[in-house]
This record gives C-alpha cells, sequence and structure tokens, in this order.
C-alpha cells in the first residue's frame, strides 16, 4: 500500500492552537484484493452486491432531526453524487441513481436493497434505485422524489422504509395542467413541518402539506424571469421561517443571488435580501445545473452566511445589516451550525472557520493527490460533527470514477472510503486508455 505524508497545516494565525500531525491516507473497507466481484448481470453500471462486512441495512426510524429539513446537508449537490442526507447513526448517499448507507462510525457503506434475488440491474425492482436530487429522513421514512416516466413524467413525493424496502407514493405535486413539458427538475423540494415546499416548470414557488392533493398547491410567488438567462433554486428554513434563495445570471451576464421569506400565502411572502451583482459565481459548472448553483451559503439564528467575492459575509436577516467578516481565500464552502469550512482547489486544503469569521486553522488535501496521479476536480459534499466530505474525479471533469473522501479537520486524517461504488467503476471505453486508475493505493 502507497503510504503518503499528511500534513496538518495550521493557520499562522493560529499557530499556538494548533498542532502538527503526520500520517497518511488512511482507507476504510476492504483492501483492493477483497473488494466485491462485479455483479452477474450484464449491466455495465449496476451496483456491486453487498459484501459479506458490509454494515447492516438500517432500520430504526429515529432521525437527527425531526422537521425534515437537514441544514448540513443542504449545501451541494456534486454531480455524481446529487442526494444526501443523514439517517440514524448514518448518511444515505446516491450515486447513480443508487442509494447506499453509510455507517458514520465506520465509513462503511453497504447498497440499500437487501433482496436476495436482486442483481441491482433492474430500476423498478430495486429497493435502491431511486434517481433524486432531494432526499430527507422525516417520520421515520426516506422521503424522495421522482417524476420518471412510471410517473408519468409528473413530480411525485415518495417515500420508502430507512432499509430501502416498502416504496410508496406519497403525492404527485403537479396537476394535469401544470405539466409543461419533459425538463430535469433543477432544484431540489424541501420537507419542513408537515409541508412540501416545491417549484413548477412555470416558474411558480409552491408549497403544499404532506397527503395534498395537486390542486391544494399554495403558490408563493412567482419568478419574474423577464430579466434573467438562467437561475437555479434553494431552499432553507432556520427556526420558525422557510426561504427560497434564488441564484440568477442577469440579461447582462451578471450572477445575483436574492432570499425571499416563505410565509402561508403569497401576501406574507417577500423579497428580504439581494446582493450585489457578480461576474461570476462558483469556479466551473457552466454546462450543468444552469451552471448557477454554486453559491456557498447557510443560515442559521436568523443570520444568512455566505461566501462572494473572496470574502466571508454575515447577514443579519432581521436588520439587514451586512459584514465583512473575512477575505478568504478559496470559493466553494460547506456550513454547519458553528463552522464554515472553505475548500480551496488552487491551495489543495480545507480552512476552518468559527461563523464570527476566525479562522481555526486548515487540512492540507496533499494526501489525495500524492495517492492518485490522476485527480482532475474535487466537490464538496457535506459536513457533519468536524468531518468533511469530498468527492474527487479521477481521470476528467465529472467522471463516472470518483474517490469519496472523510477528512477529520480536528487530526488531518484524511480517509478514503473504499466501498464508494465510483471508486472502481470503469471509465467509458473511449476513454479507457488514457486514464489511470489509481489501484495501488
Ligand atoms: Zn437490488
Amino acid at each position: 500500500m502507497k503510504k503518503a505524508i499528511l500534513i496538518f497545516l495550521c493557520s499562522a494565525l493560529l499557530l499556538s492552537g494548533c498542532q502538527s500531525t503526520a500520517g497518511s491516507v488512511q482507507s476504510s473497507g476492504a483492501p483492493p484484493s477483497q473488494q466485491p466481484s462485479a455483479p452477474p448481470s450484464a449491466e455495465p453500471n449496476a451496483p456491486a452486491a453487498r459484501q459479506t462486512d458490509s454494515p447492516s441495512l438500517p432500520v430504526s426510524g429515529d432521525t437527527p432531526s425531526g422537521d425534515g429539513f437537514q441544514k448540513e446537508m443542504s449545501v451541494n449537490h456534486p454531480f455524481r453524487l446529487s442526494a444526501a442526507c443523514m439517517g440514524n447513526g448514518g448518511y444515505y448517499l446516491m450515486n447513480e441513481g443508487y442509494l447506499y448507507y453509510m455507517e458514520a462510525a465506520s465509513g462503511r457503506m453497504v447498497l440499500l436493497c437487501g433482496k436476495p434475488e436482486c442483481d441491482h440491474s433492474d430500476p423498478v425492482s430495486c429497493n435502491a434505485w431511486a434517481n433524486t436530487k432531494f432526499l430527507t429522513f422525516y417520520d421515520g421514512k426516506l422521503w424522495y422524489t421522482n417524476s420518471d416516466a412510471f410517473h408519468d413524467s409528473r413530480l411525485t413525493l415518495c417515500t420508502m422504509a430507512p432499509d430501502g424496502s416498502d416504496h410508496r407514493d406519497v403525492q404527485c405535486l403537479m396537476t394535469q395542467e401544470d405539466f409543461v413539458g419533459w425538463s430535469a427538475a433543477d432544484f431540489e423540494p424541501m420537507l419542513w413541518n408537515g409541508e412540501i415546499y416545491f417549484i413548477l416548470q412555470d416558474k411558480r414557488v409552491c408549497k403544499n402539506r404532506i397527503g395534498g392533493e395537486p390542486e391544494d398547491n399554495v403558490t408563493l410567488f412567482t419568478l419574474d424571469a423577464t430579466d434573467k438567462l438562467k437561475w437555479n433554486w434553494r431552499f432553507w428554513a432556520d427556526g420558525d421561517s422557510a426561504y427560497v434563495m434564488c441564484i440568477y445570471m442577469d440579461k447582462n451576464g451578471y450572477y445575483q443571488a436574492a432570499l425571499t421569506l416563505l410565509g402561508d400565502s403569497p401576501t406574507d411572502t417577500r423579497e428580504i435580501w439581494h446582493s450585489a451583482s457578480y461576474t461570476r459565481v462558483g469556479e466551473d459548472v457552466e454546462f450543468y445545473l444552469n451552471g448557477v448553483d454554486k453559491f456557498p451559503f447557510y443560515i442559521t439564528g436568523g443570520h444568512l452566511y455566505y461566501l462572494a467575492t473572496g470574502a466571508f459575509w454575515d447577514v443579519d436577516l432581521t436588520t439587514g445589516a451586512e459584514t465583512k467578516l473575512a477575505e478568504v481565500s478559496g470559493n466553494q464552502a460547506l456550513f454547519t451550525d458553528d463552522a464554515m469550512y472553505l475548500y480551496s482547489a488552487p491551495d489543495r486544503t480545507i480552512a476552518v472557520y468559527g461563523l464570527d469569521g476566525t479562522q481555526r486553522g486548515a487540512v492540507s488535501l496533499s494526501p489525495i493527490y500524492a495517492a492518485y496521479d490522476n485527480i482532475s476536480s474535487c466537490d464538496p459534499v457535506f459536513a457533519d460533527g468536524g468531518m468533511f466530505y469530498l468527492l474527487c474525479y479521477r481521470g476528467s471533469y465529472l467522471s463516472v470514477t470518483s474517490s469519496l473522501y472523510r477528512i477529520d479537520t480536528a487530526t488531518g486524517e484524511v480517509l478514503e472510503l473504499r466501498d464508494w461504488p465510483a471508486t472502481n467503476q470503469e471509465p467509458p471505453q473511449q476513454n479507457s486508455g488514457e486514464i489511470l486508475i489509481g489501484a495501488g493505493l
């Protein structure tokens, strides 16, 4: 096993509070020789069968957040890990339409299908198939949405049991008239306090109670798209308030973000914050998800925290007062209720800041690049409990081959989660002669 030296960097400002540590890339799961063999199915992308030493499928309905909205899990949606949520003692992660359960403590993963006869190649029958951008845990069940052909292309709210069994359609969120035409849903609905918030194809922002009929949808407002070239949405909830952030490119090519406080009706729904105009948001992703989803923000305690133009900002949503907390290097971030984790691709670091703008330390990602020489880009996934989860594409941008890492920001340990199904995913044939698979780790 190739070892790499891990360097735990301390901020020059915080030397007294940090200790240097040295280590290596750790690896969860079985070594390559014990990785599960390919399933018997002829489907090239069917997920691998369960390993005998994989964690058990979760059965408990307990959930860390009772209201259905999981802040920490709602920050980023990498293309190849399009949905994630917390369960009891672990996380549910989506890759290529299939759900996996990861034990938080061990980092081990298991495909969320316990059917002994299933080869996981048939989306109709495999328990693990959900193919959604929306995933949360509420009332003892996993919730997701789907608008595939089996749902007549209409956005439908669905549930399954914590172990992936018992898929059920709860309600369709679109009337026949609401269906304008097929399009990929580029937003994540929000389930919060017994209601579901979502966007219809004619740009209406709506909510409905769980179990309601589509005729009961309440339209809170309609996006005025006359001055916008493209846009994306992110719902949020904090305290007693629900919000939606609209991130858009205006007709002059500038990016802006607008935060709307969502009430129970149009009369108590209003825009409460509007950003400056930026020449760009994020650092890439022009060609998927409208290219405007990389606006890192987080709302907690009535404050909006966001990252823009090389700075970390704090907005008091009650007074509107806006404060620049710190000048920073990096333009992708994850948040929790007490920290911002700033990912800098050029520096290959994750810097940790308190929500007062104080830098607490930084972790080097150099072990990742030492272990694989074909890392093309990395995308933050979520942060929880001081752990930062990072998805790194190998071979090409948005490659089907990727490695998932758990980085302990307190100790600097970098753990590669070897059960991640895309770790050993074969790249497309036309690229196979050019891509080096880092199987020598
Ligand atoms: Zn299956």
